[in-house]
């Protein structure tokens, strides 16, 4: 079996009718980006940075960060690599960062949420960001978005930290930039953050989540976290149409992408991209070729 789908390596994700889906991996460390290339994805969709936050004592500095985002830009050689800032809070704690006992983790402090209110945080992030954007093909992705004000609150600090690099003759690019979509809000103003954002990913653990009000690590609760309900679907499909009405592309980032009985539903709703395991690339992409 996988003998076979090894054989599919160097080939493109197409259906019989012709119609072409990225298919890209998610990774949660540089360490990653070996089997990222191992299976042919054709990038790097969901480039957890929490790696370099989580176990530690301290956050990660300008540097080190820089050089993290460096590396991986360098490994994929030209081929997307999409990094989303810090996801941090509620399941993925960081103690240095005392962000306190709340009695909602899942509902509290976490994300951008952090990153706004923060902001010497976030800004470190994205000047490391932006320094290594010369070194590939980088977009930067911004999870847990509910609001058109938190897109422009991001956008402002974007523009103060390329004002900053720019000021000391720091050469960076400029990158494509598109958030999470993983929150009910989100999708029900997606005709509105399409205008303002390059792409969206869904991000299908946490949309889930939010929209059945089921958390997603109690166990207790595993019968009744359908992926498949049909709110799900129909949000899915009204991410991809609003994104596509502004001329954006949109892709899927959740676990539910690498579902393969959805991949066919996933390329009719018209998703241009879906990100899975790395393990899953070469599955997915038999799936699409023997689409009709
Ligand atoms: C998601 O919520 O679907 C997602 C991809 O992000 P994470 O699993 O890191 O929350
Ligand atoms: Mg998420």
């Amino acid at each position: 079996q996988r003998a076979l789908l090894l054989q599919l390596k160097g080939k493109e994700n197409v259906t019989k009718s012709g119609k072409k889906l990225h298919i890209y991996a998610n990774i949660g460390s540089v360490g990653d980006v070996g089997y990222v290339l191992e299976n042919d994805a054709g990038g790097i969709g969901l480039f957890r940075s929490e790696f370099l936050y989580i176990g530690r004592n301290e956050l990660p500095t300008e540097e080190e960060q820089f050089q993290a985002y460096k590396q991986a830009l360098q490994n994929m050689a030209g081929k997307k690599v999409i990094i989303r800032t810090l996801d941090i809070g509620a399941d993925k704690q960081a103690d240095y960062l005392n962000l306190g006992e709340e009695e909602n983790p899942a509902l509290g402090y976490r994300a951008i949420r952090i990153c706004l209110t923060r902001p010497e945080i976030f800004k470190t992030q994205l000047r490391a960001l932006f320094r290594a954007s010369v070194y590939g093909n980088l977009s930067i992705m911004y999870p847990m978005i509910t609001s058109v004000e938190e897109v422009k609150r991001i956008q402002s600090i974007v523009k103060e930290v390329k004002e900053e690099l720019a000021a000391s003759q720091t050469p960076y690019k400029d990158v494509e930039e598109g958030i999470m979509i993983e929150t009910p809000a989100a999708v029900m103003i997606s005709d509105e953050l399409a205008e303002l954002v390059d792409f969206f990913s869904v991000g299908t653990n946490d949309l889930t989540q939010y929209t059945l009000a089921i958390d997603r690590q109690n166990e207790k609760l595993e019968e009744f976290f359908n992926p498949h309900h049909k709110a799900i679907l129909k949000m899915l499909q009204m991410v991809v149409d609003n994104a596509h009405a502004a001329g954006k592309w949109a892709g899927i980032c959740g676990e539910l992408g690498a579902d393969p009985e959805l991949t066919e539903t996933f390329v009719r709703m018209g998703f241009d991209e879906i990100s899975v395991a790395p393990s899953m690339v070469l599955k997915l992409r038999k799936i699409v070729r023997e689409m009709e």
